[in-house]
């Protein structure tokens, strides 16, 4: 009587069928809850006869286990094709696709690169972290320069002898020429983009760190008219074709003659706004023509070459290309403002 029953069970749960969560339970119920039908089987084993007992005992234990088996198949099979409906949910409302965005500033880098790179110019990039040697000694800093004071620059270790050992983070782009100069022989036509660090005090309009892009040409007869041309035709080729420069006599320790770029202000088109402090005229970089002393500091002839090299900060420039008020959104990463340079080149 008791095996009849058994095996009409077994029958029953080797042919388990559900659809949902909830039949699963249903069945669980039924067979393996205090009050399911596996559990009532113990009841009836009281009255089994002794010499039959371990058999009937190891077919119900037998009957346990395969329900517990199939309750579990079943589970997972449920859980899988509940996943799967997920993926395939075509009533789902469509949302828009998140496109990624450029950094302000490596969009406008991308496009000073691209215009050099038109002109000749290849592509280097150097140390963030370098020594005085080659960030102010070899291009002729005076030892007492104040570039070299705490005040100015960070430094990473401070050689108490030698003032050329001094590791430090570079405060310009410019070691880049000194490297470059080294190990290559002119004609050297480069440019270095990257980033500089200096110890300011960070407000809208200083950070401690920002970035620069640097030009250096230098080969037999380069003259400063070169120089002009090529940094017209950069002006043009990035704020449009009616955009006028003018060259300001200036100071760097690492050309001679040295000149500050202006451009007409790119925003009022050179009426006078705020932007250009009601001049119509924005300084965009510094430049110059390599002093002799820096080509042979780093093993140039400077009898046989001359060279020019110029540096702009591309801060600067995505400012007057989408005035951006305050410097320090450049470094924040808020999206809200990441986000209005989406599609943007
Ligand atoms: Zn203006």
């Amino acid at each position: 009587m008791i095996l009849e029953k058994i095996d009409q069970l077994l029958n029953e749960v080797n042919n388990l069928k559900a659809n949902n969560a909830e039949e699963i339970e249903q069945l669980r119920l039924k067979y393996l809850s205090k009050k399911g039908e596996i559990t009532a089987l113990m009841a009836d084993f009281r009255n089994v006869a002794a010499d039959q007992k371990k058999a009937v005992g190891m077919k119900i234990n037998e009957l346990k286990q395969l329900a517990l088996q199939k309750i579990n198949e079943l589970k997972e099979q449920n859980e899988v094709a509940e996943e799967s409906a997920d993926d395939f949910d075509l009533t789902r409302s469509a949302y828009p696709i998140q496109l990624g965005t450029r950094h302000p500033l490596n969009i406008v880098k991308n496009q000073i690169i691209d215009i050099f790179q038109r002109m000749g110019f290849t592509l280097a990039e150097g140390p963030e972290i370098d020594d005085d040697l080659h960030v102010f000694t070899k291009l002729n800093f005076a030892a007492d320069h104040p570039a070299r004071d705490m005040q100015d620059t960070f430094f990473i270790s401070q050689h108490p002898n030698d003032v050329t050992k001094n590791i430090l983070l570079r405060s310009h782009t410019s070691n880049d020429q000194s490297r470059i100069m080294e190990h290559q022989k002119p004609p050297i036509r480069v440019i270095c983009p990257g980033r500089v660090f200096r110890n300011e005090a960070i407000s809208a309009r200083a950070h401690c760190f920002f970035h620069q892009l640097e030009g250096l040409y230098v080969d037999k007869n380069v003259s400063f008219t070169d120089l002009k041309q090529v940094l017209l035709t950069f002006a043009r080729e990035l704020f449009g074709p009616d955009t006028k420069i003018r060259l300001r006599p200036s100071y760097f320790p690492f050309t001679e003659p040295s000149a500050e770029m202006d451009i007409s202000c790119h925003i009022c088109g050179g009426k006078g706004c705020g932007f250009c402090k009601h001049t119509g005229w924005v300084e965009i970089l510094g430049c110059g023509m390599v002093d002799p002393n820096v080509l042979e500091a780093c093993g140039i002839n400077s009898k046989v070459y001359t060279g020019y090299a110029f540096g702009l900060g591309i801060e600067r420039i995505t400012n007057l290309k989408y005035r951006v008020a305050d410097l320090r959104m450049f470094s924040e990463n808020d999206t809200r403002f990441l986000d209005e340079f989406v599609a943007a080149e």
